[in-house]
Order: structure tokens, then C-alpha cells, then sequence
């Protein structure tokens, strides 16, 4: 099989500026040229993946193929034990348009109440984020990272974005959302996603 170039670019195939901002971070160290969804107009594909994997995918190639370079799509979400594993993959779509997530986090609050789940051990959640590595050849790498924790409530803290106030990392006494951002880089899901891509994908620049 052929090998892909040396990766020196990159399209960023997210329109969410939270995934935006921790996405450069977290690539800072590698010297790419990053470009944005967003700024170059592309459209944001339908969701319509059963899973993780199939809307990174999808998302990824629809930027690779028109924007003609490889592109690097997130999809990650919030997924509940005690709630079957919701919101899974639609936990975008549970803040509704305009995305309110004071809302949806009041949402799964309620779903728990109503489960009468109190205890810590009976909130458990993960965080999940599957990385799509697309090249406008249609070539598709995946890399997963996870991050275990409990949903707390009422929220804290006004750091991050999503659900990152009602989410209690395992092991840490603040949310991700009381959590300095660099601190949240060092045991994300993304952060390592995003690690296991840069083994795969990436060169550390010489110092
Ligand atoms: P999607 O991947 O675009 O479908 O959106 C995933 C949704 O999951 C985001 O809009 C956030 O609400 C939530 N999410 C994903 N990663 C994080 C995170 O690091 N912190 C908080 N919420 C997150």
C-alpha cells in the first residue's frame, strides 16, 4: 500500500469551538499548518452514524474530499451507565438548537433523580472520542480515547464547554469544568485520542 505523505498540514473538520480550541492546543507541539472547517466554508455533514467511529469517519472524509487534504474530525460524547449509555452519540443533539447545555446537563440530572441513582458509584459516565484521520483518497484511520468519571450535580465551574461542569473525573476532586484547561489536556478522552494519533501520525519537531 502506498505511504501517506508526511503529514504538514491539516483540515480541523469541526465546527465547534471548543473542540477547536483544545484540538490546536493539543497539536501546538507539531508545527502543522491547520486549517478550519469552518474558515474555509465547508458544510457540516449529517450525523448519521451508528457510532462514534462512523461520524468521525464521515465527518472526516466529507472535509478531506472537498477541501482536497487530509482532514481531522472529532466525534466524542458524554455516555451515562445508569442511562444505557446516553447520550452517547447524540449528546450534541440533547442541547438542542441553539445548544443549551445547561439544559441537556439538567436533563440527564433529572433521568438520574428519576433512576434514584444518588451514590457516586451509580453516576458513572465516560467521556469518549474517536479521532478520524481522512485523505482525500478516501484512506480512514481511527484512534479512541476515553476518560471514566461520575455526573455531579448541581454543575461546577465555567472552564471547557459541553458537559465538562457535571462531569467528575475519576481520582479528582474537580470537574472538568473547575479544571485549568492544561490540566483537563493531560487525562481527556481527547488528549488521549489524540495521543495515540500523534504516535501514529506525527513527528515531534527536533528542539
Ligand atoms: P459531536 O461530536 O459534534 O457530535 O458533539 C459531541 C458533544 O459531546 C459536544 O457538543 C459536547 O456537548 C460533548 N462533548 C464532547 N467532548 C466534550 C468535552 O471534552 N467536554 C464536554 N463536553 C464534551
Amino acid at each position: 500500500m502506498p505511504q501517506n505523505p508526511p503529514l504538514r498540514a491539516l483540515i480541523l473538520a469541526t465546527h465547534n469551538t471548543g473542540k477547536t480550541r483544545e484540538m490546536t492546543q493539543l497539536l501546538k507541539p507539531y508545527n502543522l499548518k491547520l486549517l478550519s472547517a469552518t474558515t474555509l466554508g465547508l458544510p457540516e455533514p449529517e450525523e448519521t452514524g451508528k457510532n462514534f467511529a462512523e461520524n468521525a469517519s464521515l465527518k472526516a472524509l466529507s472535509a478531506a474530499q472537498l477541501g482536497g487534504m487530509a482532514a481531522l474530525a472529532d466525534d466524542s460524547g458524554l455516555c451515562v451507565e445508569a442511562l444505557g449509555g446516553a447520550p452517547g452519540i447524540h449528546s450534541a443533539r440533547w442541547a438542542g438548537v441553539p445548544r443549551d447545555f445547561a439544559r441537556a446537563s439538567a436533563l440527564i440530572a433529572r433521568a438520574l433523580k428519576n433512576k434514584q441513582a444518588r451514590e457516586i458509584k451509580e453516576r458513572r459516565a465516560h467521556f469518549l472520542c474517536c479521532l478520524a484521520l481522512a485523505q482525500p483518497s478516501g484512506e480512514v484511520q481511527i484512534f479512541e480515547g476515553r476518560a471514566e468519571g461520575s455526573i455531579i450535580w448541581p454543575p461546577r465551574g465555567a472552564n471547557g464547554f459541553g458537559y465538562d461542569p457535571i462531569f467528575l473525573p475519576r481520582g479528582f476532586s474537580e470537574t472538568f469544568g473547575e479544571m485549568n484547561p492544561a490540566k483537563k489536556e493531560t487525562l481527556s478522552h481527547r488528549a488521549r485520542a489524540f495521543s495515540l494519533f500523534a504516535d501514529h501520525c506525527l513527528k515531534r519537531p527536533a528542539r
